[in-house]
Order: C-alpha cells, then sequence, then structure tokens
C-alpha cells in the first residue's frame, strides 16, 4: 500500500463520532501501514483541553472502541495527537489551527449538521490549503435548503472529488456487494427489473434505543437520521443502471440518476408509518416509554421509528415498491436488503404453492442469501425450501477505516454526491411536511416489539 502524507483535521474532535469510529478508523489505518507515520492529527472542539487532556481522553476512547488494534499501535496513535480549544465557526480560530500543519489537510466535520453551515462559511474565509480533502457527515444539512446552501459554499472551497459527503454505509462489505453480485454476474442483472421483482424492502431495525442521544436524536428522528441518508443510498446501489466504471465518477453518475426517479408517496398517510417506543423490555433490558427518555421533549413528536414507500419512475422498476424502514428499540436486529421475486409464470407442480424466490443482503453480520425451491428429500415431486446462504467474512478494516482509508488517498468513490444529497432531501420532505402537519399520526409501538404495525414483508 502506498502511504499517504496528508494531515488530519478533526473540528469536533471531542464528541462521539471521532472517539467511537474515527480515531479507532485511524489507529487501523495505522495498524495496516496505510498511514504515514508521521502524520499530524489535530483536534478542535469548544473544551478546556490541552493536548495531554486531550490525548487522555483518545486513550480512554481507543481502549473502548478499539481493542482490535494493539496496544502498541494505539500508543502510537496517542502519539501524533494534538489538541486546539477553538470554535469552528470563527475563521480566526480555524485559521490558527490550519497554519499548524504542514501537510495538505483533510478537514473532517465531525460535528451536529447545524454547525456545518458557519463553519464551511468560516473555512471559505480562511479557505482550505492546496490539496486539501473536505468531508461532512450526515446528515447533510437539515433539509433541502440547507443542503443547496452546504453545496454552493463546498463549490466555492474545492473541486467535487476533493469534497466527501460522508455515508459510512457505503463502506459497508454487504453494500459493496451490492456492486459485486450485480455487476459482476451474469445471473441477476437480467431478472433485476419490473420484469421479475415483485418488490424491494430495506430494512434496519435495532433493538437499541436511545443510548442517552436524546440531544441529537430528538431533533433529528429516524427518517432523517436514518432513511433521509443510509436508505436512501441502500436504495441507489440497489436500484441504479449498471456503471460504466465503478469510480467516484461513475457510481454518482447512476446512483443520482436513480434518486432523481424515485417518487414520495402521493399520499403519506398511506405510504409512510411514523412511531415512537413506549416502555418495554429489549432482551434483557428495560427500556422507558422514549417520551420519558432524559433529555426529549415528548411535544416534538420525534419519531423513533419511519416506514416510507416509494415508487421509482423509471423503465426499469416502474410500479415496483420499494419499502424503506427503520426503528429503535425493536424486538430484533434485523438489517437486510430484500429483493422478493415474482411467482413463476406457471407452475407444473400440482398441490403446491411455493414462496416466490427471495434474495436477502444482510448487514453486520454480513451475508447474502439466495431462498430458492427444490424438489425434496422425501417425495421427488414435492417441493422444499433451500437457502443458499454464504457468509462474507468480516473486512480488515471498519467501515470509517475503509472510508479514511479511500479519503487519504483522494479517492471519492465511496462519497455521496452533491445532486445526490439534495435528491434525497426532495424525497423526504413532502413526507416531513406532512408529519410536521399532522397529516399521518404519530403511532405507537412497545419497545421488544415488532414495531408499530403486522410486518408487511
Ligand atoms: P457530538 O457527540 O455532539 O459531538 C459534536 C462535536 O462537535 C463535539 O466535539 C463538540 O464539542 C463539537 N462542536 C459543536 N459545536 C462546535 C463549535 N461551534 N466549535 C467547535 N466544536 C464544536 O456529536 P457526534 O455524535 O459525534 O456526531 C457528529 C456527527 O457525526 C453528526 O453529524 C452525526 O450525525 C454524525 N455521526 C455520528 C455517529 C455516532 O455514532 N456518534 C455515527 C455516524 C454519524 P464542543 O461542544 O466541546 O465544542
Amino acid at each position: 500500500e502506498e502511504l499517504v502524507k496528508r494531515s488530519f483535521v478533526v473540528l469536533g474532535g471531542s464528541g462521539d463520532l471521532t472517539g467511537r469510529l474515527l480515531l479507532p478508523g485511524l489507529a487501523e489505518l495505522f495498524d495496516a501501514g496505510v498511514l504515514d507515520e508521521e502524520v499530524d492529527v489535530l483536534a478542535i472542539s469548544r473544551e478546556d483541553w490541552d493536548d495531554d487532556a486531550y490525548r487522555d481522553w483518545a486513550r480512554r476512547r481507543l481502549d473502548a472502541h478499539a481493542p482490535h488494534v494493539p496496544a502498541g499501535t494505539r500508543a502510537r496513535v496517542l502519539g501524533r495527537l494534538s489538541y486546539l480549544r477553538g470554535n469552528v465557526t470563527d475563521p480566526a480560530d480555524l485559521r490558527r489551527g490550519l497554519d499548524r500543519l504542514d501537510d495538505p489537510p483533510v478537514v473532517y466535520l465531525a460535528l451536529p449538521n447545524t454547525v456545518f453551515r458557519p463553519t464551511l462559511e468560516a473555512l471559505a474565509e480562511v479557505g482550505l490549503p492546496d490539496g486539501g480533502i473536505i468531508a461532512v457527515e450526515k446528515p447533510f444539512g437539515g433539509d433541502g435548503a440547507d443542503a443547496r446552501e452546504l453545496n454552493r459554499i463546498l463549490r466555492r472551497l474545492a473541486p467535487e472529488d476533493a469534497v466527501f459527503r460522508i455515508d459510512h454505509f457505503l463502506a459497508k462489505q454487504t453494500v459493496l456487494n451490492v456492486l459485486g453480485l450485480r455487476f459482476a454476474n451474469r445471473l441477476f442483472e437480467p431478472v433485476w427489473n419490473a420484469g421479475h421483482v415483485e418488490s424491494v424492502e430495506i430494512a434496519f431495525d435495532e433493538t437499541l434505543g436511545l443510548e442517552g442521544r436524546a440531544g441529537y436524536y430528538d431533533t433529528a428522528g429516524a427518517l432523517r437520521d436514518m432513511l433521509q441518508n443510509h436508505l436512501l443510498q441502500l436504495l441507489a446501489l440497489v436500484g441504479m443502471e449498471p456503471p460504466l466504471t465503478v469510480d467516484a465518477a461513475g457510481l454518482a453518475a447512476r446512483k443520482g440518476d436513480m434518486l432523481r426517479a424515485v417518487r414520495p408517496p402521493a399520499d403519506p398517510a398511506a405510504g409512510s408509518v411514523r412511531a415512537r417506543y413506549t416502555a418495554g423490555t429489549v432482551g434483557e433490558r428495560r427500556l422507558p416509554d422514549y417520551a420519558a427518555e432524559e433529555g426529549v421533549d415528548p411535544g416534538r413528536g420525534t419519531e423513533t421509528y419511519a416506514e416510507v414507500t416509494v415508487t421509482v419512475d423509471n423503465w426499469r422498476w416502474s410500479g415496483v415498491p420499494f419499502r424503506l424502514r427503520s426503528g429503535k428499540a425493536l424486538g430484533a436486529d434485523r438489517r437486510e436488503i430484500v429483493v422478493r421475486f415474482k411467482p413463476v409464470p406457471h407452475l407444473a407442480f400440482t398441490d403446491e404453492d411455493p414462496e416466490p424466490d427471495v434474495l436477502r443482503m444482510r448487514l453486520d453480520p454480513d451475508g447474502i442469501a439466495l431462498e430458492v425451491n427444490l424438489n425434496g428429500a422425501g417425495d421427488p415431486f414435492d417441493l422444499e425450501r433451500r437457502v443458499l446462504d454464504m457468509a462474507l467474512p468480516p473486512a480488515g478494516l471498519s467501515a470509517y477505516g475503509l472510508l479514511l482509508r479511500e479519503m487519504l488517498a483522494g479517492d471519492a468513490a465511496l462519497s455521496i454526491s452533491a445532486v445526490e444529497a439534495e435528491e434525497s432531501w426532495r424525497i423526504v420532505e413532502p413526507i416531513l411536511a406532512a408529519w410536521q402537519a399532522g397529516e399521518v399520526p404519530l403511532r405507537e409501538y412497545p419497545a421488544g416489539s415488532d414495531g408499530p404495525g403486522p410486518r408487511t414483508v
């Protein structure tokens, strides 16, 4: 692997994301020898810390979240960290930070999305050093207008291939394998269309509840936190036309086209579900009502479960429903893309009514399962359901490790383009508006249950 000589600036260096995922990702890259060991990592936040206090904090976070990286490597990472107390929306503070660095920086906005705009405005005043890269976390802004404004500032700051709109789902093993499965095999693509596919479901059910993150989550909710970005990216990969090349330009073009074809439900009351959990037991854990969790404003009516059915107005997918759902505090972790095929045109087996074929692409742990009908072991003409199940071995790097590696190499293939970010808001905005206007009732489901309604797929 080629070593990359860049510096790394984390705006929001004391945040949860930095300690849980970014620093561990960097540590993995040290361990893999991908990152130049002389790299400078500068963290900026308003916390009243010096370098030593920051390293203490980072040590504890790495111990907790990067136990898979050898202790010696973790210590080397800590040795490269420095800290600047500052306000990232103040150009003078940003300039002080950037002036400390010798190599072209990756400037990573590990900040709440409400701070993206003033931060990018401040950065635009200072200017991005030559060869610099900007990474912006998700959700990309608070709504469509905000996303367009962020893109406008970013265009002034850096060329598109130096901008990373982050969605770490794009670096998950199964998500990358959507590309391999679809476009490196003859078998699937000919039936990957409305002629053969009945429906597509993209589900991300979590057993975790709020876990103390009300400050962020209660102003976001499941639709903004999960569907607007992660699940629409999965939809784009599952539904897009074959790219000419699997690279930043090829993927952005095809994902962009797919998202532009997506139609939100004409009637949000029929095509979307919003709900929040009430007290219940998930596994061994007893969870309180979401509305009673610390920091939650019940009057806001924030949903912890969102379900939306969209259609895709193009030749390939006309009439096929794509159902997206995600919820917290559900009874089981179920994270998968499910492609349900149509029944065979004529079933020659009498007295049988088999389920049509189903392809499941599972995330965390990753795997792909194809459910088909075969002749059973007993009566030779009885049918039996069989599953071809392929576990995908864990990747060497975590999703953030992989994202950071690609970023340091200057390759934006795993980034979201400006068009995709704006289109994703276009899709969810009418639903958000209908929810806000009270056109769709806020339903409830007990923690540990299957969600607010009968499971649809
Ligand atoms: P967080 O824990 O609230 O951290 C936010 C960080 O930003 C803190 O370091 C905070 O420090 C800093 N900050 C806020 N305003 C600032 C300002 N004006 N100047 C300087 N620093 C400022 O949030 P988070 O969970 O890390 O999330 C950060 C981003 O990552 C969000 O966009 C989120 O959606 C995304 N993300 C998070 C996770 C996760 O697991 N946490 C996963 C995926 C994506 P001070 O207040 O001390 O300044």
